[in-house]
């Protein structure tokens, strides 16, 4: 049998970082070798363990914060191992941070790793080229606790149907309320109609599993910034 990938989680105790470490437990591709967060707790290293503890990892899977997530990121470059970062609401400078580690070593940087929502996104690309005159706007609805918005994933819906349409981004409208998971909704209006591409994650899960495929998938590659479309194209 294939040697389990051992992972180092970091934002180990959030939400998500829970999510992951928990199903990869479940799984026997996986080896969870170490739990990182700013919170202390039972089985969790603080980030300052984190260079030490990179040694005994394949791959570093990321839920925390932008300015943790580069620092992370660098750490990862520094170890050449391979990266998988779920964290958004990067800044422009910070990007770019991400972008130079990754040309020492392979980083599967997504907003979403939902299989849904990249069909999402060729659903509203054929939907904005076929419909050429209709206004588009995106809509999208998080939990409370979520930190940045407009979410990474509206603004990547936003940029897909600005590649095949010329003028202004759409409007993204942002809603933080309950415990939702991350609706999001691309509507097209023209004349006497209106076209609305919805998808709802119904749990974490789906995110936490897509990272999971990505960190088998992005484990031994080449030097470079990956996404959905690259792990979903592969065959
Ligand atoms: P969360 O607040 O529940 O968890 C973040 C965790 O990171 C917390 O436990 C926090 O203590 C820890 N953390 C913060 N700073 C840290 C530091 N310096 N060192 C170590 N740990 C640190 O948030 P969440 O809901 O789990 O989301 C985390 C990120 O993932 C957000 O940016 C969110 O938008 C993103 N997200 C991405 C996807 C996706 O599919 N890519 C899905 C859901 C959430």
């Amino acid at each position: 049998m294939k040697k389990p990938l051992r992972l180092a989680v970091t934002g180990a105790a959030g939400r998500m970082g829970r999510r992951v470490a928990a199903l990869a437990r479940e799984d026997p591709r996986f080896a969870v070798a170490a739990l990182v967060d700013r919170i202390s707790g039972p089985g969790l290293l603080a980030p300052d363990g984190l260079p030490q503890a990179l040694g005994a990892a394949d791959v570093l899977v990321d839920f925390s914060t932008p300015e943790a997530a580069v620092r992370f990121a660098g750490m990862a470059a520094q170890t050449r191992m391979a990266a998988v970062i779920g964290t958004t609401g990067f800044t422009p400078v910070a990007l770019a941070q991400l972008k130079a580690a990754a040309r020492r070593i392979p980083i599967f940087l997504s907003p979403n790793f939902s299989p849904g929502v990249h069909a999402l996104g060729i659903l509203a690309r054929a939907a904005a080229t076929l419909l050429k005159d209709y206004e588009i706007a995106i809509s999208e609805t998080h939990h409370s606790h979520k930190q940045d918005a407009p979410s990474g994933t509206a603004l990547r819906l936003a940029r897909i149907v600005m590649e095949v349409r010329r003028g202004g981004a759409p409007a993204i409208v942002s809603q933080r309320l309950g415990d939702v998971v991350g609706d999001h909704t691309v509507t097209l209006a023209g004349p006497c109609e209106r076209l609305e591409l919805t998808h709802r994650a119904q749990s974490r899960d789906v995110f936490a599993r897509g990272a999971l495929r990505a960190a088998l998938w992005v484990a031994g590659k080449k030097p470079g910034l990956y996404d959905m479309p690259d792990l979903l194209a592969a065959k």
